[in-house]
């Protein structure tokens, strides 16, 4: 910690710093005002049952409102925050936040409702992490199955001993655990076999190009197959048009999300957002969608 900051020193003072460091640390210093400012918010992307339409529940994603720059997706700052540790202070506020709506939301969506909340691997190595969401729970009365915690496979990767006891935990606290961006990590299958988990989200990039590509499509449904095979349940992420979500249903995958149905909805929009989604007048409402480029 003395170390850091006293690089961070040396980085302010140094007369050859660039541009590219001076602005790094201004968007630091900016993070830091932030989260004293409560700038944050989080908006909620809509998770859908594929044959049945019905609502499963949502994932909450983090969005950063600067006020000259606008709205700054996650991919910009997470970084940052995960090198600074901020992400710790904030990451406790996303479970804290994202409880408290999912209680704020039972009267109109019941108790059946999942939130997923989206934990970074520097959370993930803090052992604190099944005390704060355990901290949550008792706050806002949930059920431990109404809260989904998503973590990358680089954030199981990191430190096996530490990680199986994380994932112990929080088995026993009984929250649902999620791995996201399935199949982009180190994917090793062995983890599968040593951890409990409840959810595996197959990366949008796979089925961004499942229907031109033989192979991306057999990464896809092989997913699918081994969710089964495990007794996992499976989503989809990213699914834009209605031939890809028409490819997932036959393929026997359960769950999706994306642009087709919504993107990440304030929390009024999500409040308005049917129980049950209408396939038939998405499908007459979107009859030649335009599928985003890829990142
Ligand atoms: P993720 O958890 O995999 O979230 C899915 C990302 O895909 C979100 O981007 C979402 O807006 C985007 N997305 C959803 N459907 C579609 C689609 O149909 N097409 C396309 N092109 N994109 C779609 P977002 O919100 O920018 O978040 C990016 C990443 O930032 C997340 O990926 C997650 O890793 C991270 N993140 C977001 N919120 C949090 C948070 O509260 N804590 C932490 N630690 N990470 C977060
Ligand atoms: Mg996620
Ligand atoms: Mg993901
Ligand atoms: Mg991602």
């Amino acid at each position: 910690e003395a170390k850091r900051s006293g690089r961070q020193q040396y980085r302010f003072y140094s007369p050859e710093m660039n541009g590219r460091a001076r602005s790094r640390l201004m968007l630091e210093e900016s993070l830091r005002n932030a989260i004293e400012q409560k700038d944050f918010h989080l908006v909620y992307q809509p998770q859908i049952h594929l044959e049945t339409g019905r609502l499963r529940g949502f994932e909450a994603l983090l969005r950063w409102e600067h006020r000259v720059a606008g709205t700054v997706a996650p991919n910009v700052f997470i970084p940052l925050l995960e090198e600074t540790r901020l992400i710790n202070r904030l990451g406790d506020w996303v479970l804290r936040e994202g409880a408290r709506q999912c209680n704020a939301w039972v009267p109109a969506f019941g108790e059946d409702l999942v939130i997923s909340l989206n934990v970074s691997p520097v959370q993930f190595g803090m052992p604190q992490l099944v005390d704060d969401l355990r901290r949550v729970l008792g706050d806002f009365r949930l059920r431990p199955e109404q809260l989904e915690v998503e973590v990358t496979e680089s954030a199981l990767m990191q430190d096996l001993e530490l990680t199986r006891e994380q994932l112990r935990q929080l088995r026993a606290l009984g929250v649902r655990i999620a791995i996201d961006d399935f199949g982009t990590g180190y994917s090793s299958l062995a983890y599968l076999r040593h951890f409990e988990l409840d959810t595996l989200k197959i990366d949008r990039l796979f089925i961004a190009n499942m229907l031109e590509s033989r192979r991306d499509a057999a990464v896809v449904s092989t997913i699918i197959d081994l969710s089964r095979h495990l007794g996992l349940e499976v989503i989809a992420e990213g699914v834009e048009t209605m031939a890809q979500r028409d490819w997932l249903l036959e393929h026997g995958c359960a769950f999706m999300q994306g642009f087709l149905v919504a993107p990440g909805l304030p929390v009024a929009k999500a409040e308005a957002f049917p129980r049950v989604v209408d396939w038939r007048a998405l499908h007459e409402g979107i009859d030649s969608p335009s599928p985003s480029t890829a990142p």
